[in-house]
Order: structure tokens, then C-alpha cells, then sequence
């Protein structure tokens, strides 16, 4: 936890560092010897709802996993399958060279890396380090620097894509990191993913990742709001999105994962807002958008007032259900 603490409170000042990424220490030979290495087992930490299916597309293409989670029920079934269950980070690094965390939060990826049984513990030279999780991305650049002083090599590379896309491995991947190490990212990103795309130097996949969370947090919350304003003019809510859908009103929120209950099948709001990506995670991607655009001084004022919405849904219980209950919530907040 200390290691912790100290990583946090560096982060902090992580705005003043070079633009450049520096490279990376790993010695060519080591590097060499684990990309050609393409079937030796690969390392995964955080098996929830997105790493469960990821993972499992791994196995898919024939790679052996040394799998380990906080939570033991998580990695139940790949035991099951007959994947080696560790019993820390550590022992994941200890056993595999390539590894991929997919974890909730900051503070968690910190724990994973450098807490007391961390995977700076155990890391072997010119390892690669993938990290899957939508973080800071000032802490990504921090881990980095932690990683790279064991001479192995960090990558961000979070996710866009819901649990449905995790598990038809049409996952999109914002990948920031050292250039020359992007091909070796790709071979197992490439099993998990449709598109997998080059950002530039570590913590710019979490700056793409962060941008496109704040526009779909705001175009969500306004597909609601006119979807709940056409309704209460005395329109079809189906109707509604189908003309929304041909006009210049058009996205993602209305015509892939419309927020309306009985407009669409198989999204959340068909099931009473049950999966999907969780109102939590959203408010917690909006925290992190409004920290780094106090950091470079940029106005996002809706992504701000969209931050505010949904962690006022979490406070009022709305945080297990998808981010699309935003139209429930100001269904409830009517009598305003
Ligand atoms: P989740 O909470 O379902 O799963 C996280 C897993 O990590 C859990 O099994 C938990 O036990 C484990 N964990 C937590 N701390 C740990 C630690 N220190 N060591 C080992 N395991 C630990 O979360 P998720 O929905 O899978 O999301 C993971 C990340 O992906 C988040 O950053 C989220 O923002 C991002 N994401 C999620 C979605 C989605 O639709 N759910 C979509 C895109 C991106």
C-alpha cells in the first residue's frame, strides 16, 4: 500500500514530463525471444465481466493462460478448463512473460503492479506488460516508468466495446506505449479484437479512451432527454427513434443501444437496464476525463455537468444498472 501511495502522489505532476516517450530499456535479445515465443503462456489478471470473455478468446487461439483474480470464484471456470490459477500478481509474472490486466480503477492497477505481491515484484526482464483498464492516464505513464526500470516494457491499451463485443472478439483497442513493441501487443490484442490501434506514447490509449467515454456520456444523456421530451409530446418512442435515426440526431445512443425500454431488442433497456456497462463505471470515466481536463486547462462543460448526472444516479442507487438508465433517472426526476 505504501508503494501505492507513493505511485499516486507521483502521478500528480506527471503533466510536466516530456511528450516523448522514452525507450524502452529491455535488451533487443530478451525482446526477441518472447515475441517468437507466440504459444508460451500469457498472463491475465482481472477476469470480471470484460476479462472473462477476453480471456477465454485468448484460450481460443491456443494460448495456455496463468490466470489470477482477487475474486477466487473469478477464475473458477478456467481452472476448470485446465488453466493454471495463481496465487498473485507476482506468481503470474513469475510464470509468464506476456501479461494483460483488465482491472476496475486506478488504484487497483497500482495494487496489481506494485503492491506487496505485485507484479514489479516478480517481472522478468523484457516482459511485456499489457494493461487493458480504463485508468488515469497520468498513472499509466507513472507504471510505465516503474516497469521500465525493471527493463520490461508497459503498454496502455483499454477498451471500447461492451461485454457483447468482448465475447465476439470485436473489441476496439487504443493502445499507447513504445512503437517498436506495437506488433507484439497486436498478436494478442488481434485475438481479443477487431481493431486494434497505434495512439502514440504510453497514456494516449487512455486519453482516446477517456474522449470517447465523455461523447458517449453526453450523447447518451441527450438521446434520453429527447427521447423522454418526444414522448411526452405525444410521439411513438419507436417512431421517434426511427426518424431520429434518419436525421441529422443520429448516434450510437439512439440507433445501436437506444436508452428507451420496448424500442430496441437485446440491449439493456430491454431488460430492465441488467449488464451492459455499469452507471459506476461510467461516473468513474467521467472523474477521470474531469481530472484531466482540470490538468491541461481544457473547458469540457458538458462532460463536466455529465460527470455530475451520473455520479448523482450512483447516489441514488442507479450504480448496478447500465449507463442507459439515465432515462429512468430523469423519468423519476420529472416532477423538477
Ligand atoms: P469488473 O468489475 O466486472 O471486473 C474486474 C475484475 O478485476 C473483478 O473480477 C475483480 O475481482 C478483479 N480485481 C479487482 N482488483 C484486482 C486486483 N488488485 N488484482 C486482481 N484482480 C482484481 O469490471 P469490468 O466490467 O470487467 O471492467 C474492467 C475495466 O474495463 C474497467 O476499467 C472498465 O472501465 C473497462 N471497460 C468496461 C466495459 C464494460 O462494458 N464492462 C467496457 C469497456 C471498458
Amino acid at each position: 500500500m505504501a508503494a501505492s501511495l507513493r505511485l499516486r502522489g507521483a502521478a500528480s505532476g506527471l503533466r510536466f514530463w516530456s511528450r516523448r516517450q522514452r525507450p524502452a530499456v529491455a535488451s533487443l535479445a530478451v525482446v526477441c525471444s518472447r515475441s517468437m515465443a507466440s504459444k508460451t503462456p500469457v498472463g491475465f489478471i482481472g477476469l470480471g465481466n470484460m476479462g472473462n470473455p477476453m480471456a477465454k478468446n485468448l484460450m481460443k487461439h491456443g494460448y495456455p493462460l496463468i490466470i489470477y483474480d482477487v475474486f477466487p470464484d473469478a477464475c473458477k471456470e478456467f481452472q476448470d478448463a485446465g488453466e493454471q490459477v495463481v496465487s498473485c500478481p507476482a506468481d503470474v509474472a513469475e510464470k509468464a512473460d506476456r501479461i494483460i490486466t483488465m482491472l476496475p480503477t486506478s488504484m487497483n492497477a497500482i495494487e496489481a503492479y506494485s503492491g506487496a505481491n505485485g507484479i514489479l515484484k516478480k517481472v522478468k526482464k523484457g516482459s511485456l506488460l499489457i494493461d487493458s483498464s480504463t485508468i488515469d492516464p497520468a498513472v499509466s505513464k507513472e507504471l510505465a516508468k516503474e516497469v521500465e526500470k525493471m527493463g520490461a516494457v508497459f503498454m496502455d491499451a483499454p477498451v471500447s466495446g461492451g461485454v457483447g463485443a468482448a465475447r465476439s472478439r470485436n473489441l476496439t483497442f487504443m493502445v499507447g506505449g513504445v512503437e517498436d513493441e506495437f506488433a507484439a501487443a497486436q498478436e494478442l490484442l488481434g485475438c481479443m479484437g477487431s481493431n486494434v490501434v497505434y495512439c502514440g506514447a504510453v497514456g494516449t490509449g487512455q486519453a482516446a479512451k477517456i474522449c470517447n467515454n465523455m461523447l458517449l456520456a453526453i450523447s447518451m444523456i441527450g438521446t434520453a432527454e429527447a427521447m423522454n421530451l418526444g414522448i411526452r409530446l405525444g410521439l411513438d418512442p419507436k417512431l421517434l427513434a426511427k426518424i431520429l435515426n434518419m436525421s441529422s440526431g443520429r448516434c450510437w445512443s439512439s440507433d445501436t443501444y437506444n436508452p428507451v425500454p420496448g424500442v430496441m431488442d437485446g440491449v439493456p433497456s430491454a431488460n430492465n437496464y441488467q449488464g451492459g456497462f455499469g452507471a459506476t463505471l461510467m461516473a468513474k470515466d467521467l472523474g477521470l476525463a474531469q481530472d484531466s481536463a482540470t490538468n491541461t486547462k481544457s473547458p469540457i462543460l458538458l462532460g463536466s455537468l455529465a460527470h455530475q448526472i451520473y455520479r448523482m444516479m450512483c447516489a441514488k442507487g442507479y450504480s448496478k444498472k447500465d449507463f442507459s438508465s439515465v432515462f429512468q433517472f430523469l423519468r423519476e426526476e420529472e416532477t423538477f
